[in-house]
């Protein structure tokens, strides 16, 4: 099988890109080439449709997994035409390649698309009201490659995190060795999920594809929405308290920082965040017998890697 990833330098991306090695030959793209590229690493700009389309129709890739993305956030409230041209408008083009040329999708969203305003974990067939430009792009192309008819599988998912990367784990530990106390949200709750399980379910959906009859008959079992996340639901500061005590125990912090948990409103940033982000990973189960991977065990883990590297 030809496949096709993009994102390949992101979180997601990097875990994904060994364990898709294993269904066939993988074109791995994202902006930029980094030094340790196999051949088969293109970089892109991937806003450019026309090098997109070309790329596409030279590789003619029997699964394509999207998992490039416009992830930030705050920055997104002031730049939403990139947000929606990499969230939404790439998506599109994607899903209406694989519709034309009978490839299948893997594509990946947010718990940014619900307003948080529940206090139950939101089913995939709950009604989306994102309250940011993100979570608005992110729906979008939800939206998009459902209306293609490609044959589909969209993972949302939560607080992603990695041993490298943008994401909140590092961020904290940078923050805490240069000695500042640290004030955390402690009134938005969601599920952190280990970029690497993430990648894990994304592997048993396709091995499953593989095996299932994934056609028209079978589409509403094996395709559509899913959520995937972690097992523990907890606060900002419930999660950085959590990743300092692990980090301390590990050597990677020789003492944890002094924390406060504040509520959202004293901490105002440009782009609104949910207060209640929890997915219900039922579906997934149900369908691929993926099962949300322990918290606990995920985060030692990418500690470890962290401690056994000795940069943050
Ligand atoms: P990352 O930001 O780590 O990776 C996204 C990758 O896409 C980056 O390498 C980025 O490159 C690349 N990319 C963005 N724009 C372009 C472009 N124009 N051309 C080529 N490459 C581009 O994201 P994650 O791995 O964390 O996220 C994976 C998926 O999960 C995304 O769909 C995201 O929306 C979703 N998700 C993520 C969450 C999180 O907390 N991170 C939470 C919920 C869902 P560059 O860095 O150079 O822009």
């Amino acid at each position: 099988m030809n496949i096709l990833l993009t994102g390949a330098a992101g979180q997601l991306g990097s875990e994904l890109l060994p364990l898709l090695s294993a269904f066939g030959r993988v074109v791995a793209t994202d902006r930029g080439t980094p030094d340790n590229a196999g051949k088969d690493w293109i970089g892109l700009d991937l806003s450019n449709a026309g090098k997109l389309e070309i790329l596409l129709n030279r590789l003619r890739p029997e699964l394509i997994v999207n998992t490039a993305a416009y992830t930030a956030v705050d920055q997104a409230e002031t730049d939403p035409e990139i947000s929606f041209e990499i969230n939404a408008t790439l998506p599109a083009r994607l899903a209406g390649w694989a519709k034309r040329n009978n490839a299948r999708l893997i594509h990946y969203s947010t718990d940014y698309v619900f307003n948080g305003k529940s206090d139950v974990a939101y089913l995939e067939a709950d009604t989306p009201d994102p309250q940011n430009v993100y979570g608005d792009s992110k729906l979008a192309g939800e939206t998009a490659i459902g209306a293609s008819g490609c044959r589909h599988a969209i993972l949302r998912t939560s607080w992603v995190y990695s041993s490298h990367g943008k994401n909140f784990v590092l961020s904290m530990l940078r923050l805490a060795r240069k000695g500042l106390a640290l004030k955390i949200v402690n009134d938005q709750r969601g599920c952190p999920t280990w970029a690497r399980n993430l990648a894990l379910a994304s592997s048993a959906v396709i091995q499953k594809w593989q095996t299932a009859d994934f056609e028209d008959g079978n589409i509403q079992n094996y395709g559509g929405v899913f959520h995937y996340c972690d097992d523990r639901v907890l606060s900002w500061y419930d999660f950085a308290h959590k990743i300092f005590s692990l980090a301390v125990d590990a050597g990677v912090l020789q003492k944890a920082p002094e924390l406060t948990p504040v509520p959202s409103s004293q901490f105002p940033q440009p782009a609104e965040r949910p207060k209640w982000s929890v997915l219900n990973a039922q579906r997934i189960g149900d369908a691929f017998d993926i099962h949300p991977a322990s918290f606990e065990q995920s985060l030692q883990t990418v500690i470890n890697k962290i401690a056994g590297r000795n940069s943050i």
